[in-house]
């Protein structure tokens, strides 16, 4: 039985999907304490509890603490199973996020899936559906995987409501991935997506994008997304480079202006464009649990975040892989997992 401390690093949800996705992957038992310890609200919330629920259907699993506010859970998984999968995660919990938890045993289980995902598709301090759909899965892909998905309708913080499907061709072995320079920047696209909002708030956030970022209106797109269940609004910025899709984003929020959300959104783009770096914050920290999947892979990123400096040392609780972090310049760093 693997024990894992869930106040270490980072001390978040993370820590708890990493371990139950690797425990789906290599079949090993884990017991985690003191769950989301580094939080204002400790222990499962909804979203996670979704997660480690899935994680069970899919792993035929033995759990005990799958209750709301649990600050421990042990999970003793079976056989893995492929199929057809439906989770609705209650409130605007996250899907993504419960996706990340899922994936990685559906990439190399015996059969195909289909998925189907409810909840929260644009959340706060989680990947939003686009990023998924234009950066991660993509990059999967390339790994051998044949994974498609589909947005039915977005879902907002708080109302939730939104559905996506994914269906999952796994690969009998992921191939490694490596992603050293990104290369010339082939189209880049700022997306400003409204819901039950007036489309202005779209307009003047993407008004700071052009002024600040000098790009011309081919580049700027403004969206009310019709469908929601409730009010929402998120600005998404895809670059284009030869060697990814990047999507960095911001969404809105009671009380803070359109213009600022925009010049976050605006500093996390200046931020990923200053080096020749194609691999961006958020994705850093995701790319590892697949390429430490495969056994062998390497990036160039930014400095390493408390996230991605957490989910390698569960990794290696997990699988037998040496992870390598070394800067080679300025705010620029390689990490290299090697079998
Ligand atoms: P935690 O805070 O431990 O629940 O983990 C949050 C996860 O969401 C990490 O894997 C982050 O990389 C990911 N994440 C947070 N914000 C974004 C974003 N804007 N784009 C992509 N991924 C994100």
């Amino acid at each position: 039985m693997i024990r894992i401390d869930g106040s270490f690093g980072e001390g978040g949800g993370q820590i708890v999907r990493t371990s139950l996705a690797l425990s789906l992957v290599t079949g090993k038992p884990f017991t985690i304490d003191h769950i989301r310890a580094g939080r204002d609200k400790p222990g499962l919330m909804r979203q996670h509890l979704a997660a480690v629920n899935a994680a069970a259907e899919i792993g035929h699993a033995e759990v005990s603490g799958n209750h709301l506010g649990s600050r421990r859970v042990t999970f003793e998984p079976g056989k893995i199973r492929s199929g057809r999968f439906h989770f609705t995660i209650g409130s605007a919990g996250s899907c993504t996020l419960v996706l990340q938890t899922v994936l990685p045993a559906l990439l190399q289980a015996q059969g195909p899936s289909e998925l189907i995902l409810e909840g929260g598709t644009h959340n706060p301090h989680a990947p939003p559906y686009d990023f998924l759909a234009e950066c991660f899965l993509p990059l999967l892909n390339r790994m051998g995987t044949h994974i498609t998905t589909a947005l039915e309708r977005s879902g907002f913080y708080p109302a939730g409501g939104g559905k996506f499907q994914v269906s999952i061709q796994p690969a009998r072995r992921l191939a490694p991935l490596e992603l050293i320079g990104r290369g010339p920047i082939r189209s880049k696209l700022a997306r400003a997506v409204v819901a039950g909002l007036p489309l202005s708030i779209a307009q003047r956030e993407l008004s700071v994008v052009a002024e600040r970022l000098k790009w011309g209106s081919e580049a700027l797109v403004a969206a009310d997304c019709m469908n929601a269940k409730g009010p929402g609004n998120v600005l998404t910025v895809e670059i284009v480079s030869d060697a990814v899709t990047e999507v960095m984003s911001a969404f809105g929020q009671r009380g803070v202006s359109a213009e600022k959300v925009a010049r976050d959104a605006v500093r996390q783009v200046r931020e990923y464009l200053q080096y020749d770096l194609p691999v961006g914050r958020y994705l850093a920290d995701q790319l590892l649990l697949p390429l430490a999947m495969a056994g062998k892979g390497r990036f160039r990123t930014l400095t390493p975040t408390r996230h991605t400096q957490t989910n390698i040392e569960i990794i290696k609780r997990f699988l037998d892989v040496d992870i390598r972090l070394s800067q080679f310049a300025d705010h620029q760093w390689e990490i290299a997992i090697i079998c």
